[in-house]
């Protein structure tokens, strides 16, 4: 196997650069000049060890309520302890079966009143995208971290805005990404930056599922106004972020073509199918799809010069499966699956407690948003786009 590749820098100092009025945040730890100066509450002190800090979920839909407050018994760092959502009728419910006290259920009215709430250290944003914006905003205000769900906003300039609103408030802003704390993903980039698969030539990455506005969670999804988007924004991004992840490196030239089939209502207003090419500055090309037309696919290879790596599904929710490919045959690799949901909540949790940026901050998002539109802006041109470091 070759020496370790040296890893291009791009990625990691965007990620610095990015988050450099986090590092206020950071330095606040060691500097109580800087702590008062980043507005640090006692809160974002070291906790004892067995202490938890609380979380709201905001929009009770399918995610939050089959995924996300499920996983919340499997976390070391965070409880639930308090709902906002329009249907009062469900938010009790839930509480009920999770053991939060009514006086802990918010509508989106009375949101902002959550300031005055102690039990509340953490917002989760997990609405329709184009409400992510305004809530996080709303939810800093009110003095709480936030984390939100992706595509972070609608629009680069709301990613903007929700990054300013946190440093403002001295609060911290963690993108949802999940994929980056799930244990293959994990294993997958340290084999692609530690040279196991050798020089790194391409990387693929495929996420597909057919779009169905019938149902409430994709009726949303079918409005422009709403989702920002079409397939990319959903679950291209997926695509998206595997290769900025996956390679440690940041692309300079982003090619694309978009297709939709004609006549069918489901794509009056956002994309069915979405192509794009990622060219990055050691020279890896990353070549993606993203489809509401086509069944449910979550995938990606990375080619390397003595070995491909392949995981599929890569970004499902439970049992991923990676295969790795080299002259001396296919290997399966067995990775203890373990609650991506439960690891990426505790991390902002721990981050919190313990005064650090989160792995995927505010900045994270903004990337993805600014990409997504220089992929639109190709298709629409029909040329490439160079993306401005
Ligand atoms: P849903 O439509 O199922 O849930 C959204 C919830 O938001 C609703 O149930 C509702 O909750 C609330 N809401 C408030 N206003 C509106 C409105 N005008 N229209 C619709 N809903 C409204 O969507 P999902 O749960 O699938 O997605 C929510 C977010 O989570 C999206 O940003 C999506 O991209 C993200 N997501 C992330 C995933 C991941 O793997 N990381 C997977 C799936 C989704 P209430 O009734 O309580 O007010």
């Amino acid at each position: 196997m070759q020496q370790p590749q040296p890893l291009h820098q791009t990625r990691r100092s965007f990620l610095l650069k990015a988050t450099q009025g986090a590092a206020v945040a950071s330095l606040a730890s060691v500097i109580p000049a800087v702590a008062s100066a980043a507005q640090t509450t006692p809160k974002q002190q070291k906790l004892p060890p067995d202490q938890k800090l609380g979380w709201a979920i905001v929009g009770l839909g399918e995610f939050a309520t089959n995924q996300l407050i499920p996983a919340f018994p499997l976390c070391k760092k965070s409880k639930l302890v308090a709902l906002v959502s329009g249907d009062p009728a469900k938010a009790q419910r839930i509480a009920a079966a999770n053991g939060i006290p009514e006086k802990n259920i918010y509508n989106y009215q009375n949101y902002d009143s959550l300031k005055d709430n102690p039990d509340v250290d953490v917002i989760y944003i997990v609405l329709p995208n184009n409400m992510h914006a305004e809530y996080t905003i709303r939810g800093a205000q009110a003095g709480k971290h936030i984390m939100c769900e992706k595509p972070m906003a609608t629009s680069v300039e709301d990613c903007r805005k929700m990054i300013d609103a946190c440093n403002k408030a001295g609060r911290k802003l963690m993108i949802a990404y999940r994929a980056q704390y799930e244990p293959f993903n994990k294993e997958a980039i340290r084999l692609t930056q530690n040279g196991d698969l050798g020089k790194i030539r391409m990387v693929t990455s495929d996420h597909g599922r057919i779009l169905d506005p019938s149902k409430p969670a994709d009726k949303w999804r079918a409005d422009k106004k709403m989702a920002g988007g079409g397939s990319l924004m959903d679950i291209g991004i997926y695509s998206l972020n595997a290769t900025r992840y996956l390679t440690g490196e940041e692309p300079e030239e982003v090619q694309a073509f978009i297709h939709s089939a004609p006549n069918d209502p489901r794509f009056k207003e956002v994309e069915e199918n979405v192509n794009f090419i990622l060219r990055f500055p050691s020279g890896i090309l990353a070549s993606c799809t993203s489809s509401y037309g086509f069944h449910e696919t979550k995938r990606f290879s990375v080619f390397g010069s003595e070995a491909r790596l392949d995981l599929e599904p890569a970004t499902d929710y439970y049992e991923h499966e990676m295969k790795i490919t080299s002259k001396e045959g296919t290997q399966q690799k067995k990775i203890k699956e373990e609650s991506q949901f439960a690891l990426e909540i505790d991390h902002m949790s721990e981050c919190v407690m313990e005064n650090k940026t989160p792995k995927t901050p505010g900045e994270e998002g903004l990337q993805d948003l600014r990409l997504i539109t220089a992929i639109y802006e190709a298709a629409e041109k029909g040329k490439p786009v160079a993306i401005k470091s």
